[in-house]
């Protein structure tokens, strides 16, 4: 097709937009369309429904690159892809080949609001609760975090029955009962549009239910809290900030070793993430890695900053925005052991 773009094109676009797509809370319509005209979106769905449907590692280095041009469209494409992936992995025919096509094609957009289940709110009674009724579901609450809520067609969701049971549904967004807030003012990554999605008395088909009831409904899926992409996106913007580090470095020699160390660390935690993923991780391992990533994204960043001094704090200089973006790997995703393992990290470095 006429309008499409190899990847370097499209991450030269990111890359042009980020700044913008980090401040501005709206829909980064460019950098989007330029996933679509990559065929980004369809890296994870299957051949038979429209997509390409990668190999883990190859996908995971893509997610790297596009972290590294533009975490905002990055961090929404991984959670759409999210969405995706617990719909193609949940055998549930129907629903795959009525809605995989349309999000290959970029027709429509769909996207998680997991983390009641995982990392938000578990010190509370459950906040997004649910009735099976005849031939139906009820549900009734909110789900706390959900990025590119106002875009979304349809949201992949966890619920939790009165007996303590949990299932996972697709809820479509013209369910009535189904309300969208307002984007939420972040401190980074505001094109991400996360917003709480609100449930009054929404009822749906049995049809719709993806998995469950069981006791933990996510338990042994791919991609879940703390898994290895996002410590995989957080390698790929320290990337960016230890690349700039070593071209400064070239002028002032005094920082070479400095910035030599940093892109050694990222290439040893480089070749841990890829050994993990290759064989699979341990939730304990995959925590470790997750704790040293969250470490170096976080000194590589502010590295870059300094580095930069007082320019590097405007607007218009990208160390500023990648100090800050570093930060979000501090409270995404990030399940009870690998904030542990961070902590311990922060509070006793080596
Ligand atoms: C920008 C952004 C985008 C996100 N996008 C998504 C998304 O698309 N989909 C998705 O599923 N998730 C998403 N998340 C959610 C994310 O993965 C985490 O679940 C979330 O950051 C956890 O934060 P919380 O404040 O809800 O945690 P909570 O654990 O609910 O904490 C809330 C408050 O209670 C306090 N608290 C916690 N435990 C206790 C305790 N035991 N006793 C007393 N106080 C306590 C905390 O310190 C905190 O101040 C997103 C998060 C962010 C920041």
């Amino acid at each position: 097709m006429k309008d499409n773009l190899t990847l370097d094109q499209a991450l030269d676009l990111l890359e042009k937009h980020a700044a913008e797509a980090d401040a501005a809370p709206s829909w980064p319509a460019t950098s989007w369309d330029a996933l679509r005209r990559c065929g980004a979106l369809g890296w994870i769905i299957p051949r038979e429904y429209g997509g390409v449907g990668l190999a883990p590692l190859e996908l995971l280095e893509r997610y790297q690159r596009l972290a590294g041009a533009c975490l905002t469209t990055c961090f929404l494409l991984s959670q759409r892809d999210s969405a995706c992936r617990r719909l193609r992995d949940s055998g549930h025919e129907e629903l795959c080949r009525e809605l995989l096509p349309a999000l290959a094609s970029g027709q429509r957009f769909a996207t998680v609001g997991l983390a009641q289940l995982t990392t938000s709110r578990q010190h509370v009674r459950p906040v997004l609760m649910a009735r099976l009724e005849g031939d139906g579901v009820q549900l009734d609450g909110v789900m706390p975090w959900v990025t590119g809520a106002p875009q979304a067609d349809h949201f992949l969701t966890g619920v939790v029955l009165d007996d303590g049971r949990q299932m996972l549904l697709v809820v479509p967004r013209d369910a009535a009962g189904l309300s969208v807030g307002p984007p939420m003012d972040l401190m980074a990554l505001q094109g991400s549009l996360t917003a709480e999605v609100r449930c009054q008395n929404v009822r749906l088909e049995r049809r719709w239910i993806l998995a469950g009831p069981a006791e933990r409904v996510l338990a042994g899926g791919r991609g879940g809290a703390g898994g290895l992409e996002t410590s995989g996106l957080a390698l790929g913007l320290a990337k960016s900030a230890i690349a700039y580090l070593q071209k400064e470095a070239e002028k002032r020699s005094e920082w070479q070793a400095r910035a030599t160390a940093c892109a050694e660390s990222w290439q040893a935690l480089q070749e841990q993430l890829r050994r993990l993923a290759s064989t699979g991780a341990d939730a304990h391992a995959a925590s470790n890695l997750r704790a040293k990533v969250n470490a170096l994204v976080l000194r590589a960043t502010q590295f870059a900053l300094a580095a930069a001094k007082g320019s590097g704090f405007l607007r218009t200089h990208p160390a500023q925005r990648w100090a800050r973006q570093a930060l979000f790997f501090l409270v995404w995703s990030c399940p009870a052991p690998a904030l542990d393992a961070t902590l311990t990290c922060l509070a006793l470095p080596e």
